[in-house]
């Protein structure tokens, strides 16, 4: 009986070993094991060193590949020992930085966990080389384009900036079979006719304008496949894809025409949670993909589930949406009218207040709102007087019931607000409008 025991524990645990991980595991390994502490946009050249530091101390291979146009160090890590040949390189847009930090924790866990027998077998399977935030010096500013003001990704013909030469070098100097395109897209994009945020959005480029595909190509749909279905555990009905038009300035179209077949991955958001969670997406995603072309699972993968996705939408989503405001523009008259008003923030750091400007005034109840608030029984001021597409989203509400005077020198002094909004927050008076 022991011995019967003895030899189903063992053989469990040897199952374990061999079966793939599963979406629920690569979660639970990130949530314990993840070294990168910083939210990624709060992540500076300097901070990207220290997680370098970090993994040469776990004798990751990390070398100086290039500089940027400030002359900062262009890094390149590499791990494993296979015939398979990846390359990922993240942030070439400066302010776009989750997989960045993805990154830094996929290399991290790879080299801590190679007794693991899946880990060895990608290891002697593949070899992967990543260039971690491209675009250093717009990561810097957190800005898009680089320090030419040139947006890289716009770059891959003319070649004028160091850091679009040096991502070609790399490629045409190592052939990878395949690449990955690390991209975040605005918190708004959505998923095809829905209101609902594309968190993850996908492209497997085809590199030519015909849209042809080739061998690398089916490839890559059948890996987006595996990807979609991993991250559907976590953010189902929050994945789109992208139209494959052909950009021949564009460097995942070109490293996909040069032979290297690309994978696009753009981060958004889910409203609620933070930045670590896209970090976490981007693991599960980036080790799905990675095992499932090791073991194989990869063909057997049916492409069509990619080309189910509906494909991105914008316009159909704003940050904050205030419903059937009544507007008084107290510089022109004081007579009221009623409309929604639509609020977007700007991209930014964490750390940083994002400026709010007023987006859509009007009919809006086709669309959603992040946030949206019923301001029926409010009057809506903007602080400069005149409510306009474009203004800044600061705004004064005064119950309907108050007898304001319109014409007073300092309303904000004379006529102290219910409640203030200014950049995308509460000032005063947070719980007064109903939340919808
Ligand atoms: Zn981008």
């Amino acid at each position: 009986m022991k011995s019967v025991l003895i030899i189903f524990a063992i053989g469990s645990i040897f199952l374990m070993n061999i079966q793939a991980q599963t979406p629920k595991d690569l979660a639970q390994i990130w949530e314990k094991q993840h070294v990168s502490k910083l939210q990624p946009s709060q992540v500076r050249h300097k901070d990207l060193q220290k997680y370098l530091e970090q993994l040469k101390s776990f004798d990751l291979k990390v070398e100086e590949v290039g500089r940027s146009y400030a002359n900062r160090e262009i890094y390149q890590i590499e791990w494993g020992r296979g015939a398979t040949k990846v390359l990922m390189w993240s942030q070439m847009h400066g302010d776009e930085p989750t997989a960045t930090s993805a990154l830094i924790d996929m290399f991290a866990f790879l080299q801590r966990n190679r007794d693991k027998d899946w880990v060895k077998r990608l290891e002697n399977a593949l070899t992967i080389r990543a260039v971690p935030m491209l675009n250093l010096d717009g990561a810097e500013l957190y800005q898009r384009r680089n320090l030419q003001f040139i947006d890289i990704n716009r770059d891959a013909r003319a070649l004028e900036t160091p850091e679009g030469k040096l991502l070609k070098k790399l490629r045409d100097e190592w052939s990878p079979d395949i690449g990955f395109n690390l991209h975040n897209q605005s918190s708004l994009t959505t998923v095809g006719n829905t209101n609902k945020q594309a968190t993850i959005s996908l492209l497997a480029v085809s590199g030519n304008a015909e849209g042809k595909s080739n061998e690398g190509h089916l490839r890559n749909k059948r890996l987006c496949a595996v990807m979609i279905d991993a991250l559907n555990q976590f953010i189902k009905g929050h994945i789109g894809r992208y139209d494959d038009t052909y950009n021949p300035r564009a460097f995942g179209d070109m490293i996909s025409a040069w032979g290297t077949p690309v994978i696009l991955i753009e981060t958004g958001a889910f409203h609620g949670k933070g930045e670590m969670f896209l970090v976490k997406l981007n693991f599960i995603a980036f080790l799905s993909a990675l095992e499932a072309i090791v073991d194989g699972s990869e063909k057997k993968a049916n492409p069509k589930i990619y080309d189910a996705l509906p494909f991105n939408n914008t316009g159909n989503l704003f940050n904050v949406i205030f419903r059937k405001a009544n507007i008084i523009n107290f510089n022109e008259t004081t007579e009221p009218f009623t409309a929604d008003v639509a609020i977007n923030a700007e991209r930014r750091r964490a750390e940083e207040n994002a400026p709010t400007f007023v987006q859509e005034i009007g009919d809006l109840s086709v669309f959603s709102g992040l946030s949206e608030y019923d301001a029926q029984d409010f009057y809506l001021v903007q602080k400069k007087g005149l409510l306009r597409t474009g203004a800044s989203g600061e705004f004064f509400f005064y119950r309907k019931t108050r007898k304001i005077d319109w014409k007073a020198k300092d309303l904000e002094k004379e006529f102290p607000p219910d409640a203030i909004f200014l950049n995308g927050r509460w000032m005063k008076g947070e719980k007064l409008l109903k939340k919808k």
